[in-house]
């Protein structure tokens, strides 16, 4: 339900919030007036993903990342989630992950034909751990990634995946995707579901409306239908499903949300 993504570099002033953990929190409060009933966060550190995710109240998130803390980390996402496949469980919260744990993703809206590819999958041997439709979407671009692209970690093959995995999905959706080969990239996607891009100086901000990063910038970027956009610290990169160049609408926010 609600979103937020963040790339840092390691200059944001002390008392701003240091990290992307605190970053994508504060997002997450911002948005709460969307409402939710499960809420979860990722970050790349490492070499690996880490997440924690909590069915209920933002408090019970920050409950579970006080018992089991996150590393120091740029590169985050965030998510509140409206249950709409799977109840309000800890399981089915977001991120979910794939590629053997390396790849987190977080999803607003309805993948409509996930039952069929779900079955794709599941005939590939995938393993799924929950009941959503986020998952499959998870799974997909973990497939992709992993078995269509070699599992490439050169830069921009992540993006090729999101590229490969939206051709194939159906509905409406808002995806975000972190993948621990990855550090410092966020990729994410938008079909008939909002997405904004937030730029800032050596810093850029995803979120599901420019609450998401509001306290931290006020130049947004928003994002076309069908669009994809790769964020890193000094970079916002935004092509078609099909990999070709494209822009979204560059805005300066001058209201309070
Ligand atoms: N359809 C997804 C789910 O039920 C995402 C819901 C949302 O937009 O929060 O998990």
């Amino acid at each position: 339900c609600g979103i937020v993504g963040y790339v840092g570099n390691s200059s944001r002033p002390a008392g701003a919030g240091h990290g992307a953990l605190d970053v994508v929190l504060e997002g997450l409060r911002r948005l709460e007036y969307r409402g939710y009933d499960s809420a979860g966060v990722a970050v790349v550190a490492d070499g690996a993903i880490s997440s924690r995710k909590k069915a209920g109240k933002l408090g019970n998130l920050l409950g579970e990342l006080e018992a089991q803390p996150l590393p120091e980390s740029l590169t985050g996402i965030g998510h509140t989630r409206w249950a709409t496949h799977g109840g309000p469980t800890d399981g089915n919260a977001h991120p979910h992950l794939a590629d053997g744990g390396r790849l987190a993703v977080i999803h607003n809206g309805i993948i409509e034909n996930f039952a069929e590819l779900k079955q794709q999958l599941l005939a590939k041997g995938v393993e799924f751990a929950s009941e959503t439709d986020t998952e499959v979407a998870a799974a997909l671009l973990g497939d992709i990634f992993r078995n269509q692209l070699g599992g490439d970690s050169s830069k921009g093959s992540l993006t090729e995946a999101m590229q490969l995995a939206c051709q194939r999905l159906e509905g409406a959706f808002t995806l975000l995707a972190v993948h621990a080969d990855q550090p410092g990239v966020v990729v994410a996607a938008r079909r008939n579901s909002p997405l904004v891009v937030g730029l800032g100086e050596g810093e850029n901000f995803l979120g599901s409306d420019v609450s998401g990063f509001i306290d931290y910038t006020r130049r947004a970027v928003e994002l076309g239908q069908d669009q994809i956009v790769t964020i890193t610290a000094d970079s916002v990169d935004i092509t078609d499903f099909f990999g070709a160049p494209a822009e979204g609408k560059e805005y300066t926010v001058d209201w309070d949300p």
